[in-house]
């Protein structure tokens, strides 16, 4: 049972390191129960049990490879069936590096089923879920590589522009449901990612990487001010506005019965 301050339940996947841990330590701090979710069980437990010391609040630990079909629905039906459960956090993802000329597709199946199948699923039971109950919170870690694919790895990109794009889809379909969404599209953050994909991060300029505590503490004030689309270092909100104002510019002309011009 969750106390009387209790916010329900988080689950957060990906909560073994980076990012998914220091959202895991933040919303332990709000007051949320934790259902943390990764395939390093022993991480997992370690954190669960500094956090349930630190912050008094009920944490629990469930191993999943979110790769694996069987693996996902049971943290789905989780989901489905728990109704204390009042945040998802889709965070786990891996990167890759190369091009797509060259690349391992055996790896990169395997990056689209947790980056793009997983999200999908999760994301999916929980809207059934939150919105039937009128509430809840559903937050997406897409990246900004999804408004720039030019400058990473093609098939990352690619899904992390179908996190975006899931995203601003599932905003609209729960308009009016009492359910908040959000996507997060972090910059170069410091975690593990870069080591476990292979990607040299020393290369990358410093000025260019923040800390993963600075970016989750971002993030979460853009989750306060009710922002759909967080940009954590973007200094000028108005600059994202202006780009979500010109693709509304295109929207009449998108369909019609005849083509362009310039076409004929
Ligand atoms: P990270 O430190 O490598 O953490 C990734 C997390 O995902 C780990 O907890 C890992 O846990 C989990 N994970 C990996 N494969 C999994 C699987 N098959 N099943 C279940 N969980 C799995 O990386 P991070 O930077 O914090 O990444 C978190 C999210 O931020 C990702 O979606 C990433 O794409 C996104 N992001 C990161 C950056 C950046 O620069 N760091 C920038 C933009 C977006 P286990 O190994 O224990 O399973």
């Amino acid at each position: 049972m969750n106390s009387v301050q209790s916010k329900g339940t988080a689950l957060v996947t990906g909560a073994s390191s980076g990012i998914g841990a220091i959202y895991a330590e933040r919303l332990a701090a709000r007051g949320f129960d934790l259902l943390l979710v990764a395939r390093d069980e022993q991480r997992l437990q370690r954190a669960a049990m500094r956090l349930r010391a630190e912050h008094g609040v009920q944490v629990e630990v469930l191993k999943a490879d979110l790769t694996l079909k069987a693996d996902v629905i049971t943290v789905e039906q989780r989901l489905r069936s728990d109704a204390s459960i009042s945040l998802l956090l889709n965070n786990a993802g891996v990167a890759a590096d190369g091009t797509l000329a060259g690349a391992d597709l055996d790896q990169l199946e395997r990056m689209i089923q947790l980056n793009v199948v997983a999200v999908t699923r999760l994301a999916s039971a929980a809207a059934a879920s939150f919105s039937q109950a009128g509430r809840g919170a559903i937050i997406n870690i897409a990246s900004v590589v999804a408004l720039f694919p030019e400058r990473f790895n093609a098939t990352y990109s690619a899904s992390k522009a179908y996190v975006l794009s899931l995203t601003q889809s599932l905003n609209a379909e729960l308009c009016g449901s009492g359910v908040q969404v959000q996507a997060v599209l972090p910059g170069v953050t410091r975690t593990e990612i870069w080591e476990r994909s292979g990607i040299d991060a020393s290369a990358i300029p410093a000025e260019m990487v923040m800390e993963a505590g600075e970016m989750v503490d971002a993030a979460l004030s853009g989750f306060d001010q009710g922002e759909l689309v967080t940009l954590p270092s973007l200094p000028d909100a108005a600059d994202w506005d202006a780009f979500v104002a010109a693709r509304y510019v295109l929207g009449p002309n998108l369909s019609r019965n005849t083509a362009a011009a310039r076409y004929k």
